[in-house]
This record gives structure tokens, sequence and C-alpha cells, in this order.
């Protein structure tokens, strides 16, 4: 069993640093990356009702961003008929993927739930920018004008949606990081 000579150990160090000191960022993953196990991988379940939430943590998904918006345990998964989030081409997001079950972290409780959020402006000039079957914070009701959830540091989204005057929130599954498990 050799040690590493101290001249070995100045050349690794030196290797790491070269270019940047940089911090890296902590390993995260996409929905993508996580195949097709990815929502079992993502959340834990409470075994009574049927419940699940975020195993994770979710982090925004721009490089270099990293900003976390939501703690473990703190999203519920729900399950939604289709794609409810506007695509816009330009946007790093996935394309929209074929038809549905789509998949969306429910944050019930309001904005102090949040790590960091932010949120676009009411859209003035279309009042029901949303499908039909978009989960609203009370089913049937006439939700109030939508405002989209964007990263709080950096602006990128749309990432979710809530509604002016509305306590929930709804985030889109691929359309966030996630921490690493625990082990
Ligand atoms: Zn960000």
């Amino acid at each position: 069993m050799s040690q590493p000579t101290q001249a070995q150990i100045f050349a690794a160090l030196s290797a790491q640093s070269s270019g940047s000191f940089k911090r890296s960022q902590p390993s995260t993953s996409t929905f993508e990356s996580l195949g097709p196990d990815a929502l079992n991988q993502l959340t834990t379940s409470d075994g009574i009702k049927g419940k699940k939430t975020n195993s994770r943590r979710l982090i925004c998904p721009r490089d270099g961003c990293g900003s976390v918006i939501l703690l473990e345990g703190v999203g519920e998964l729900i399950e939604v008929e289709g794609e409810v989030l506007p695509h816009d081409p330009t946007s790093p997001f996935a394309s929209p993927s074929s038809p549905s079950p789509q998949y969306y972290w429910l944050i019930p409780t309001g904005p102090f739930a949040f790590e960091n959020i932010g949120f676009s402006r009411p859209d003035k000039s279309n009042l029901n920018p949303l499908p039909a079957f978009t989960p609203k914070d009370i089913p049937g009701e006439i939700a109030g004008k939508v405002k989209y959830l964007i990263c709080a540091e950096c602006d990128l989204g749309p990432l979710g949606w809530s509604f002016d005057g509305g306590k929930a929130g709804w985030l889109d599954v691929r359309r966030l990081r996630y921490g690493e498990g625990k082990s």
C-alpha cells in the first residue's frame, strides 16, 4: 500500500483547480435523466392516503443557478390529464411529451412553503390561458388571473403556475432539477 507523495497531491490539486476556482455545484438530476423509474425515485409515500411527496429538494434547472425552490416533503405529486404550461420553443425546457398523464408538484399552502420562488405578473390580456383541466385552488371554481412561478434568482420560467388571490402553487416535474437522494 503506497501513500501518495506530497508532489502527487499538489499535482492533483492543481489539476482540479485549473481554469477557475469556481465552486462546483452540488450534483443534481433532471427528471429525464432518472429514466422510467423517475417518479418512484422522487417520491416518498405516506402509506396512509397514498399521498406522495417529493423525496428530493427541487432546484432551478438553469445551468449555474442552483437556487433551491422547495425542500423535501413539501410538494405533493399529482397527476393531470395533459400538459398545462405553455411551451416556448426557445426555452430550455423539454418539448411537450406524448399524451397524458403529466405530473406536477402541488404546494397547497402558499408562497412561504417555498424556499425561493418568483411570480410573473398576472396576465391581464388573457385571463384564462391555461387548459380547462388545469387544477385550481378550489375545484370547479373560476380561478383568478394566472401568475406563473419563476425562479427567484434568475427568472427562468414558467416552472409552474398559481392564481391571483389563491394559495396553492403547482410546479412541472419536468421543469426542475433534483438534489441527490439520501443514501
Ligand atoms: Zn434560477
